[in-house]
Formats: C-alpha cells, sequence, structure tokens
C-alpha cells in the first residue's frame, strides 16, 4: 500500500514559471541626425546607450556621418509560440 500524499490538482507551477524563458526579447535603438533632425529607428546593437554619439554609422536619411545620437532605447518582448 503506498503512503505518497495525495496532491490535489494544482496548476503546473514548472509551466508557469518556464513561461518566462520562453518570450524572446527584442530591443530597438531610435536615432535622430543632428543634421537633418529625423528620428527613426533600428535594431539594437551591442554597445549602444542613450545619448551615445555613432560616429561610425550614417544617416539613413541624409547619408551624412558623425551626426546620429541614440535617442532612446526600447525593448518589447515577444511569445514565439503564440500562435494568431
Ligand atoms: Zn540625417
Amino acid at each position: 500500500m503506498s503512503d505518497e500524499p495525495q496532491f490535489p490538482d494544482l496548476p503546473d507551477i514548472g509551466e508557469i514559471l518556464g513561461r518566462k524563458d520562453r518570450f524572446i526579447q527584442k530591443k530597438t535603438t531610435v536615432l535622430k541626425c543632428g543634421e537633418c533632425k529625423a528620428k527613426y529607428s533600428r535594431e539594437f546593437k551591442a554597445g549602444d546607450f542613450t545619448f551615445k554619439k555613432l560616429d561610425a554609422e550614417e544617416c539613413e536619411k541624409c547619408n551624412r556621418s558623425k551626426t546620429l545620437v541614440v535617442e532612446e532605447i526600447y525593448s518589447e518582448w515577444f511569445d514565439p509560440k503564440k500562435s494568431k
């Protein structure tokens, strides 16, 4: 005869905790050009931080270099398993 305790049906905690890990974080960097004042966003690159001057990149709008500054960085979370 078994002495194992009988657990009530609870939601699977492992499932809930595991949900956090399957979300994918997508970071976006918003750039502002000091020359033409254009503001646009591109994929976040390592090393980006707010107010950083991007000397190595050209403005997407006026193609001038050394004018871009990181205006804002934001991140979004995606659930890759979510179907709809
Ligand atoms: Zn520009």
